[in-house]
């Protein structure tokens, strides 16, 4: 149809008038629209190829001795094909976090059943070399959808460990606040620099580091982490120093918490 889409702004002009100001963002709409399907179909038509490319390696490894000319070059492929891969992965959950349609958040998420699940995927990340602290107030349940709030919280754990160099401490926490439910993962890390802070939720923003380029990331998951806690009308804060850790969280707020009884 011919229905156009208008943003509009009212901002009061001197004491007594108002400056109404519309913008027709029917275009702008559709040019978004259209992006996010071409990412989502590409993403998916990526997968079947990686997976084919990713047999295939596998078996010519597998043909070959362990230190056969071919054998570094095959480990390389093999490495680079599963980056893409995870790539792919992200951007596909990207596009379906961003597509906020289909969230329900009238279901229960039991958070102790989900602090208990992190901490042992948290424990399996860090692999014995990090001090893993996770406490929780018991009973302190949200309203949501679980996928979401979990890879939110599974990135920002993930990221801790990533950007931390083994022994150190990553502690994760989730407790009653005045204002709703304060999820906060802090590691004692590499911590980020103050001029990169604002720009981290960015889809494929990286700091241009040599712990970024080494953990080979896509830049794509604190942009999912952004949308899947805008769902749940709340947003990430980042605080950080340099060489010294960071701390990334986030509150649920109250009317979407069930208090215990
Ligand atoms: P990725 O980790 O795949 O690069 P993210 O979107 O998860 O992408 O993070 C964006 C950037 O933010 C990372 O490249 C990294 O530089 C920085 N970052 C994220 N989490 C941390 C952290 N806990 N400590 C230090 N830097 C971090």
């Amino acid at each position: 149809s011919d229905a156009r889409l208008l943003e509009i702004r009212i901002m009061a002009y001197g004491d007594r008038q108002l400056l109404l100001i519309a913008r027709d963002i029917t275009r702008i709409h559709q040019l978004e629209g259209m992006r996010k399907e071409f990412v989502a179909n590409v993403s998916h038509e990526l997968k079947t190829p990686l997976t084919v490319l990713q047999g295939y390696l596998e078996i010519m490894q597998g043909m070959e001795e362990e230190n056969s000319p071919k054998a570094k070059p095959l480990k390389l492929m093999q490495q680079q094909t599963e980056r893409m891969q995870s790539m792919v992965e992200q951007l596909l959950a990207l596009s379906r976090i961003e597509d906020a349609s289909d969230i329900n958040l009238s279901s229960r998420v039991d958070m102790d059943k989900l602090m208990q699940q992190l901490k042992e995927e948290a424990k399996a990340l860090a692999l014995n070399n990090y001090q893993v602290d996770f406490s929780w107030d018991k009973g302190l349940n949200s309203h949501g959808d679980e996928l979401q709030l979990r890879s939110a919280c599974i990135n920002l754990i993930s990221n801790a460990i990533r950007y931390t160099p083994p022994g150190g401490k990553i502690t994760v926490s989730w407790r009653r606040v005045a204002t709703g439910g304060l999820f906060s993962v802090t590691d004692t890390g590499f911590g980020i620099a103050p001029q990169h802070i604002s720009r981290l939720t960015e889809r494929f923003y990286r700091v241009d580091n040599a712990r970024s380029s080494k953990t080979g990331g896509s830049g794509l998951g604190l942009a999912i982490v952004k949308h899947a806690l805008s769902h749940h009308h709340s947003e990430l804060s980042i605080q950080s120093e340099l060489a010294k850790g960071s701390t990334f969280s986030f509150v649920i707020p109250n009317h979407l918490l069930s208090s215990p009884h």
